[in-house]
């Protein structure tokens, strides 16, 4: 990308696309735009269209979704899979039409079959039965990455599609109901905290394992791939570390200062036992994560203290 270059991000306003804005930024480009959900719904195919003849833009960087945690994904199926079709269907084609140089789509590593070796290798997609609890999730994002391949197939497209990782930090959505597990756990640990309980409720037995990564990490990746790789295979992002429920919990708990205990509430489902990407694809391109995993809860913290703790 040049520094002029008309950069797209499509859900700017989200982690991962707030993330992706401050490195184009830092970077020095100039010419980025986007849209808020009010002045473009990315689920109208018309709007969406006469946005991009209207402003033709050079890169895209698909990080607009409906996004959730296990609960979330489990209990609004219908729009989990509606609005995530939709908006990656409009996206693509649209860019498709109006001639876009390159775009980049986010998957995400839950859309591995449920039981696939770990760690995840980019070739197991497709090689079997998904995890239910993200089902309609999972099957957006697959056909996302089969738009981008597909357009690259016929029409030459240079679409490419990158795997994150389970992702925390900045602008996370910290609802108790609907977040994933870490902005979930920071808040009920700070809260507990806040209000001496004894105990904090952790969903599920905390064995199941999962990999997190800071988005600051993920943007710096996007935009580096963006840059540096045209391939038609898909690429993972992650830190290629992984830690039980339980210990993450712990590690919370640690950076929080909280001395209570934790609770487990095995009527809550567990999900997927295991999500570790293989990231030695990312690495053998020339890229690695900075920050790890205990910064990033601190560094998350503070946000979140800034940011939805009122006095
Ligand atoms: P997943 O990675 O798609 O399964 O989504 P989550 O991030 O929502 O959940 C990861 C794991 O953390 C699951 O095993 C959950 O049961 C467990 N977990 C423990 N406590 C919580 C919580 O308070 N909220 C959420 N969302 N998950 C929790």
């Amino acid at each position: 990308m040049e520094k002029t270059s008309k950069i797209y991000i499509a859900g700017h306003r989200g982690m991962v696309g707030s993330a992706i804005l401050r490195q184009l930024e830092a970077n020095g480009h100039t010419n980025i735009i986007t849209r808020t959900s009010s002045e473009l719904d990315l689920r109208n195919q018309e709007a969406v269209q006469e946005f991009f003849e209207t402003e033709k833009p050079d890169y895209v960087f698909l990080a607009a979704a409906k996004v959730g945690g296990i609960h979330a994904n489990n209990t609004f199926r219908a729009e989990f899979l509606y609005d995530n079709l939709m908006i990656e269907a409009n996206i693509i084609h649209a860019a498709h039409l109006s001639g876009v140089k390159k775009l980049m789509f986010l998957g995400s590593s839950c859309i591995y079959p449920k039981m696939a070796p770990q760690p995840l290798k980019e070739e197991y997609l497709l090689t079997g039965p998904l995890e239910p609890t993200n089902e309609p999730y999972a099957i957006a994002k697959i056909a996302g990455i089969k738009l981008c391949e597909s357009y690259r197939d016929q029409y030459g497209s240079n679409f490419i599609s990158v795997m994150p990782t389970n992702l925390y930090g900045y602008n996370d959505n910290y609802d108790l109901q609907n977040s994933h597990v870490l902005p979930a756990l920071i808040r009920k640990i700070h809260e507990a905290k806040d209000n001496g309980a004894p105990t904090v409720t952790v969903w599920g037995t905390g064995s199941p394992k999962r990999e997190f990564l800071f988005a600051d990490d993920l943007a710096a990746a996007c935009v580096y791939l963006m840059d540096n790789y045209d391939g038609r295979e898909l690429v993972n992002i992650g830190t290629g570390e992984d830690v039980s429920i339980k210990e993450l919990a712990l590690l919370i708990k640690d950076v929080i200062g909280y001395e209570g205990e934790l609770e487990f509430d095995t009527s809550k489902p567990d999900g997927t036992p295991r999500k570790l990407m293989d990231v030695s694809k990312l690495h053998s391109l020339g890229f690695k994560h900075k920050i790890e995993l205990r910064e990033g809860i601190a560094l998350a913290y503070a946000d979140f203290k800034e940011k939805y703790v009122t006095a």
